[in-house]
């Protein structure tokens, strides 16, 4: 009889240290019961600091370059010794200096595509963690398989975001993967990473570990997937901002789609739908108490709207644009304003429009001012506001709404039957600073 294949996903925090993947092997061990995809981040804040060095390397700034470079080995070596103390691993030692040698060598790159080089350097994040899990596990005794996400990951050759190419993808996961687990094999892979047509390596976008986990259950047609995480479960709210937190036992993957697509950082947004698709359910649960229940998203809706959520995204921007000649805003100038924005490659938050103006709200980071500046200033007139928050509630109440909105000024708001969202400034901040460009 075969046995039930569980898909288990270790961000970033998880394997953050030596005690971190100590921890992790013993998760593992725990599960060995059942057939096991392990899909495994960057360790710790590894994926920011290869982002530092690829930086060091855009603005040519070698000194920059090659102490970064140094810390983030010396930060594996580290861990690598406290792991293996006094019984040192040559191969995996090894391995390490030649990932290092390459990233050296990087600096050397020569090509004007920086989204293509950056997908040929931040993914030894995911090499380098997965390389020492997998040394760790067999040192442990558990079987353990590495393997290389880019021979199974297939997709296009849209670097930094690249789309599944989900044909592929199925038929090399049953190929390469299908055969391990039947030899009872620990499969031990990299998230993020993929590769294009050319073999060239891909990312699938930040935090995209979750939904590599997804297509890997996907293919397989898992019977589970776990995101084990350094918080017990799914919470209505995000811990930074919010005191009183409350974990949400079960909610559908419609619900865990929306929260997602509002900003609700738990998941990436990817995720759900392959599992969904597939009906796999998908745990998220604690890495320091593993045995708790954690939450649960499946396909069951009756929970949904048993606990509000929260979702809050700081740091907004507020733009709000007419056209020079006072034309009406219908749907002609709508789609020259949308065309324009899109070639930003800036994402909206939310938008509202009247018969002259139209209004949207973005994350205001990487220049975006300037950017919208440069699209719509020859036809439009363009103002904005700073300083603003974005909140979100889910399964509101009127209770609700006064908590978040307290001693706020709204700019902008926005009701269905489910969610409200609200654009807030603070009081003395918000529309007496609005600024024309
Ligand atoms: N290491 C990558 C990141 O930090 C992918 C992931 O962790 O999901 O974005």
């Amino acid at each position: 009889m075969s046995r039930d294949i569980r898909v288990f996903k270790f961000g970033g925090a998880s394997v953050k240290d030596a005690d971190a993947v100590v921890n992790v092997a013993e998760i593992i061990r725990q599960h060995m019961d059942t057939d096991l995809i392990i899909v495994v981040s960057a360790m710790g804040k590894t994926t920011n600091k290869l982002e530092d060095i690829f930086n060091a390397f855009v603005n040519k700034d070698k000194s920059a370059f090659d102490q970064k470079t140094q810390a983030l080995k010396q930060f594996h070596f580290d861990i690598v010794e406290n792991l293996f103390g006094n019984a040192p691993n040559r191969e995996l030692q090894q391995c390490i200096e030649e990932y290092f040698d390459e990233i050296n060598d990087f600096y050397e790159q020569k090509s004007d595509e920086a989204s293509y080089l950056y997908d040929q350097l931040i993914p030894y994040g995911e090499i380098l963690s997965t390389k020492i899990i997998h040394y760790y596990l067999l040192n442990s005794n558990i079987n353990s398989t590495w393997l290389d996400a880019r021979k199974c990951i297939k997709t296009d050759a849209n670097h930094q975001n690249a789309n599944v190419n989900w044909p592929l993808t199925t038929e090399h996961i049953h190929n390469d993967v299908t055969p391990l687990l039947k030899k009872n094999q620990v499969v031990v892979s990299q998230g993020f990473i993929g590769s294009a047509e050319n073999n060239s390596t891909t990312t699938l976008g930040r935090e995209g570990s979750d939904y590599s986990a997804g297509i890997f259950a996907y293919a397989v047609q898992a019977n589970e997937v776990i995101i084990w995480k350094d918080v017990p479960g799914m919470l209505n709210a995000d811990p930074k901002y919010f005191e009183d937190t409350v974990k949400l036992e079960q909610i559908s993957f419609k619900e865990a789609i929306e929260l997602s697509y509002y900003g609700a950082s738990v998941i990436h947004p990817k995720t759900i739908k392959p599992l969904q698709n597939k009906n796999i359910p998908l745990y998220v649960k604690s890495f320091i108490q593993p045995e708790s229940k954690g939450t649960i998203i499946q396909k069951r809706t009756e929970n949904d709207d048993a606990i509000p959520s929260f979702i809050f995204k700081k740091n907004q921007v507020l733009f709000s644009i007419m056209p020079k000649d006072f034309s009406f805003l219908i749907e002609e100038n709508l789609s020259d304003i949308f065309l324009k924005l899109s070639k930003t490659n800036a994402h909206i938050n939310i938008m509202q429009n009247s018969a002259l103006s139209f209004s949207f709200l973005m994350d205001n980071k990487s220049d975006i001012v300037e950017k919208i500046k440069s699209a719509l200033e020859n036809d439009y007139i363009v103002k904005y506001n700073t300083n603003l928050e974005l909140v979100t509630i889910r399964h509101y109440d009127q209770k609700t709404i006064d908590f978040v909105t307290r001693e706020k000024e709204i700019l902008l708001e926005q009701k269905t039957r489910s969610t409200a969202r609200f654009v807030l400034g603070n009081t003395e901040t918000a529309t007496n600073t609005i600024k024309e460009v």
